[in-house]
């Protein structure tokens, strides 16, 4: 009997051990999801992009980086405007994946740097510009928003295989709509000085996660090439008014 006791007694700690394991296991997924993570998807772009059935959605049912966050919203700038980065975010990127090309939105003098100006906040980079002339997608991706968006006007965002979004601001044409695949260097519509602009230019802002980093970080403007290959993203990247 006494023999038995202590069987019943070893099953139930074996039982025990592996509940807690289990529980420690979830609370190890569960801290993992909460911290965005990108992995260097080194398959092939067109299987990177799917898009339902004719007429059933506008959203594409997987997009550039689905796997890291699953928000898609056509009309908005910030759809991540409800989730807070945690303080430790170091995320690295590679600002070129497989078969990705990069290209200059236009090739013209910077006239403004992102930062504060005037006390107030400049999320973006602004190039000079003739009203018409021809503005590029920087990178390949598919455009998430095409719209007249408030003070910036004319507004194209484009959603890239790395993580990162490009905004398009003040245009005077847009040649694209949102669920639209686009290369980098494809044509996506005109420059101009739409919503609240003082001249004809394009405001250029890069985003990760509807944060907005210095573009300057990542694209030598002036030489019409990339500056890095990766980017290490860390929370102090990212403005504290701009959640
Ligand atoms: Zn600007």
């Amino acid at each position: 009997m006494k023999g038995f006791l202590i069987f019943i007694f070893l099953i139930h700690l074996t039982f025990a051990k592996s509940q807690t394991d289990s529980i420690s296991l979830a609370q190890k997924d569960s801290t993992a999801e909460s911290i965005p993570q990108i992995t260097e998807d080194n398959s092939n772009k067109a299987d990177r992009i799917q898009f339902p059935e004719e007429g059933m959605s506008k959203i594409p049912k997987v997009y550039p980086v689905f796997n890291m966050y699953d928000y898609w919203e056509d009309d908005h700038m910030n759809p991540y405007r409800f989730m807070t980065l945690p303080r430790n975010t170091r995320v690295r990127i590679k600002i070129l994946p497989e078969d990705c090309d990069f290209s200059l939105p236009i090739d013209a003098p910077t006239t403004s740097p992102f930062g504060y100006r005037w006390g107030r906040p400049h999320n973006g980079i602004d190039l000079d510009l003739e009203t018409g002339d021809s503005v590029c997608a920087a990178l390949d991706g598919v455009v998430r928003l095409s719209r007249w968006y408030y003070g910036f006007g004319n507004l194209i965002v484009i959603r890239h295989f790395n993580g990162l979004e490009t905004c398009y601001a003040h245009l005077s044409k847009r040649a694209l709509k949102s669920g639209d695949i686009v290369n980098a260097g494809q044509f996506i519509g005109k420059g101009g000085s739409t919503g609240h602009s003082t001249g004809s230019h394009l405001h250029f802002e890069v985003h990760f996660l509807g944060k907005p980093i210095n573009p300057e970080r990542i694209i030598d403007f002036k030489n019409a090439a990339l500056k890095v290959s990766h980017l290490e993203l860390k929370s102090s990247f990212f403005k504290s008014y701009y959640k």
